[in-house]
């Protein structure tokens, strides 16, 4: 099952000492990777997650799956399907009621019984079909015959053959309502049905009953001609899976949880008005495994009720995002790229060094020390866009270039804005990184998920005409005054200026749409201090960090995509907080272009970021001795 055979594994390879990003793993390319069976043993991590679904499987339970999006949770429901018995499939059928027109019957038979009976019905609604035309035509042969040669009339004759003719087609009306409708066909499953209601609209849900244009006159539809099942009535003894569950309307939240206390849901028209809303079919079987899932806040939003019926009957499961790097994991990430391979069909096979390629992906994208990327649906992209290129090439391998020409080319809207931005300051000029100003620092900032962007601050102060003010520009009002607050209490203790009587005015040198503001305190605090003490900041460096109120450099988010994003604007010298340290994963190329100091305080941030000797000990001297007590958070304002 999961684990990759050993025989693959290299005679010499030690987990201890090497650092293989295939795991010691030793094939040429992705074809000599062999790939489970069982969709649940192609599950790359996620343990829990696969054990609840075998347990699941076994005693017929409901499971809630809670997970970011593209970590396995649609895969774990259908591989789930592949786990259930297949004996029990039933095929459902829906029958003229003669009684009641509008409350066709419905009956359950095993697999594959429905289309022989649905044949049979056919087969003799032929027979008697043609035993009619036979009829028919011999009546108008007799009549006709006799209006035309005997009684010498073309025009009787002609109305006769009519009257015939009509006669025979309007009777032949009701035989329609002979053949049942085979609702639910499942003479050709090969595992039990799998059902993805993921954003299924009432009808596609529940089942539907058509609209009939002809209501009357002969020309109708049967009502139990009309009737369409729902993915309650397909997914019956199988999956049925409903991701983003939340999003699905209450009405349509309560209807499941009863098609699943009741084990059957009948059909009935979705829209009001139409005709179909008439007809009310007996209960159809919904007895299905129930897999819902979406992400933390669709537990919020989803039907408490539903919720609790899924969670007494069944497991509930948090999907992780990430996974400890370990040979062992990395091995499977390389069986990752061949299952992708194989799942699109057309893709050259990966080489060791494209495996390797995307692996060490897999590990920036983690954005966590030592952890590999569970998000594998994205992963999945960058193989597809890398088999891609080389297929356009007509490689006979997907080489490490492609991979780096796909992960080039499947940049996210964030990450092409923030080159094309890199790109335009560059023409510009904005980006200063190199001398001396005051007040001004880089700054580092996020957009979306993945993409980095230096962001000068400036600060400068004025004296104030009542009590100071913190004076920023923008969205960045909020968190100018935060940051300000928060180092307020250290600027106070240190600076000689009382910026009790100043406005301090903040701005961003160019701002833009879509950056996230936080972790821009020790920036901040930075550009504020130079100002007040009028001592420069060297240029060539850039910054990123959280402030306390004490001092201490907090932790902050995106760090590697910040540090990329000062190297490609010039800049020489990141300072990152030391708690961050270990979240560094740049990529080869920057490595050379940019020195990377961690600091845990914001006197090692002076230190490194102001020039000019001497007032620089005075200041760093005298924030060194601020710490602990003599900083509490009370000091504000
Ligand atoms: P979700 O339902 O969580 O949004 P999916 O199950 O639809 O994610 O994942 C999409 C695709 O990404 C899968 O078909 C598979 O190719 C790949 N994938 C996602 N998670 C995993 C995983 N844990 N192991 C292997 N492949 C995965």
């Amino acid at each position: 099952g999961q684990n990759i055979d050993a025989s693959l594994i290299a005679d010499d390879f030690d987990p201890e000492t090497d650092d293989d990003l295939l795991g010691g793993l030793d094939v040429e390319t992705t074809e000599a990777i062999p790939i489970p069976d069982r969709l649940v043993d192609q599950v790359i991590g996620q343990d829990t997650a696969r054990d609840i679904v075998e347990k699941a499987a076994t005693q017929r339970r409901h499971v809630m799956m809670i997970g970011s999006p593209g970590t396995g949770k649609s895969m774990l429901a259908k591989a789930m399907s592949q786990l259930l018995p297949k004996e029990e499939l039933q095929d459902v059928l829906v029958y003229h009621n003669p009684d009641d027109g509008n409350e066709p019957k419905v009956r359950t038979v095993p697999a594959g019984k429905g289309r022989q009976i649905i044949n049979a019905h056919r087969e003799e609604a032929r027979k008697r079909n043609r035993m009619r035309t036979f009829l028919m035509w011999t009546l108008i042969a007799i009549i006709g015959g006799y209006a035309i040669f005997l009684a010498k009339d073309l025009l009787l004759g002609a109305i006769a053959v009519a009257v015939v003719y009509l006669m025979f087609n309007y009777g032949s009306r009701g035989t329609n309502a002979v053949i049942p409708n085979l609702l639910v066909d499942n003479a050709d499953t090969e595992t039990v049905p799998f059902e993805d209601a993921t954003g299924a609209h009432a009808g596609a849900l529940l089942g539907d009953v058509r609209h009939d244009p002809f209501q009357s006159g002969g020309m109708e539809t049967p009502s139990h001609d009309r009737v369409e099942p729902g993915a309650i009535h397909r997914a019956n003894k199988g999956v049925l899976f409903v991701d983003e569950i939340n999003t699905l309307d209450i009405r349509s939240q309560q209807k499941l949880m009863t098609a699943i206390q009741e084990g059957e849901f009948s059909i009935t028209g979705q829209s009001e008005r139409s005709s179909g809303a008439m007809v009310h079919t007996e209960p159809v079987p919904t007895d299905f495994v129930m897999v819902a899932a979406g992400n933390l806040d669709a537990m919020e939003n989803m039907h408490p009720a539903l919720r609790s019926r899924i969670k007494g009957y069944g497991y509930e499961v948090y999907m992780n995002d990430t996974i400890d790097d370990t040979p062992e994991m990395r091995r499977k990430y390389a069986r990752f790229v061949a299952q992708e391979v194989e799942k699109d069909g057309s893709l050259p096979h990966f080489t060791r060094d494209a495996i390797g390629e995307v692996v060490h992906d897999a590990q920036r994208r983690a954005m966590r020390k030592d952890h590999l990327t569970l998000k594998l649906r994205d992963l999945g992209g960058l193989v597809r866009v890398a088999g891609d290129i080389a297929r356009a090439e007509d490689a006979e391998n997907t080489t490490r270039d492609h991979v780096l020409q796909a992960k080039q080319r499947s940049r996210s809207i964030e990450q092409q804005i923030a080159d094309n931005y890199i790109e335009r300051r560059k023409d510009y000029e904005l980006t200063v990184s190199d001398g001396n100003v005051v007040g001004r620092v880089n700054g580092l900032a996020v957009m979306g998920d993945d993409s980095g962007i230096v962001m000068p601050v400036m600060a400068e102060i004025a004296p104030s005409q009542g009590s100071g003010q913190v004076i920023a520009t923008g969205k960045l009002q909020d968190i100018a005054e935060e940051a300000v607050q928060n180092v307020s209490a250290i600027i106070k203790k240190f600076s000689d200026e009382k910026i009790a009587k100043k406005d301090i005015h903040i701005q961003y040198v160019q701002a833009y749409e879509g950056v996230q503001g936080d972790s821009a305190s020790v920036t901040m605090a930075t550009a504020v201090i130079s100002a007040l003490e009028d001592i420069p900041i060297d240029q060539s460096i850039a910054m990123t960090g959280s402030l306390s109120v004490r001092g201490d450099v907090l932790p902050v988010g995106g760090v590697t995509h910040k540090i990329e994003a000062a190297a490609k604007a010039g800049i020489k010298t990141v300072i990152i907080p030391k708690a961050n340290e270990q979240d560094v994963m740049i990529e080869e190329e920057y490595e050379e272009m940019v020195e990377i100091i961690p600091v845990s305080h914001i006197s090692e941030v002076l230190e490194v970021a102001l020039t000019g000797e001497s007032k620089i000990e005075r200041l760093t001297d005298r924030l060194r001795t601020i710490t602990g007590h003599a900083l509490e958070p009370s000091v504000e304002q």
